[in-house]
């Protein structure tokens, strides 16, 4: 038993290879369905024209995370390159494993993240 806990990196950059291999997917995907909203009113309710805006905001956001996400991973990835990966980028401590089991390009330890 080693006391050092140091992260596993290879384990975390599968993770994170993962995730963002599937996040490219869904970016693909939601890329070809965001076809501008349909105002063909003749076959279009008003509601159902409401909907369809609602929908597009709502994949506009879920869009807006999945960049903000992608973004975490891509510097999660250069950390791992460079030795700094599962420390907090703020105080510096290491994240515990749990945390990047849920989340591999959480920045923050639990302190930290608990203070904003
Ligand atoms: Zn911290």
């Amino acid at each position: 038993m080693t006391k050092k806990t140091s992260p596993n990196l290879k384990h975390y950059k599968k993770l994170l290879l993962d995730r963002q291999k599937e996040l490219l997917d869904v970016s693909k995907m939601s890329q070809e369905n965001a076809s501008p909203v349909e105002l063909d009113q003749s076959r279009v309710g008003r509601l159902s024209r409401m909907d369809a805006i609602q929908g597009q905001a709502m994949s506009l956001e879920a869009k807006r995370r999945t960049d903000a996400e992608l973004t975490r991973i891509t510097s999660a990835l250069k950390r791992i390159d460079v030795g700094d990966y599962g420390l907090c980028a703020r105080c510096q401590e290491e994240i515990v494993a749990g945390r990047l089991e849920i989340d591999p390009s959480v920045l923050l330890c639990v302190q930290c993240a608990s203070q904003d």
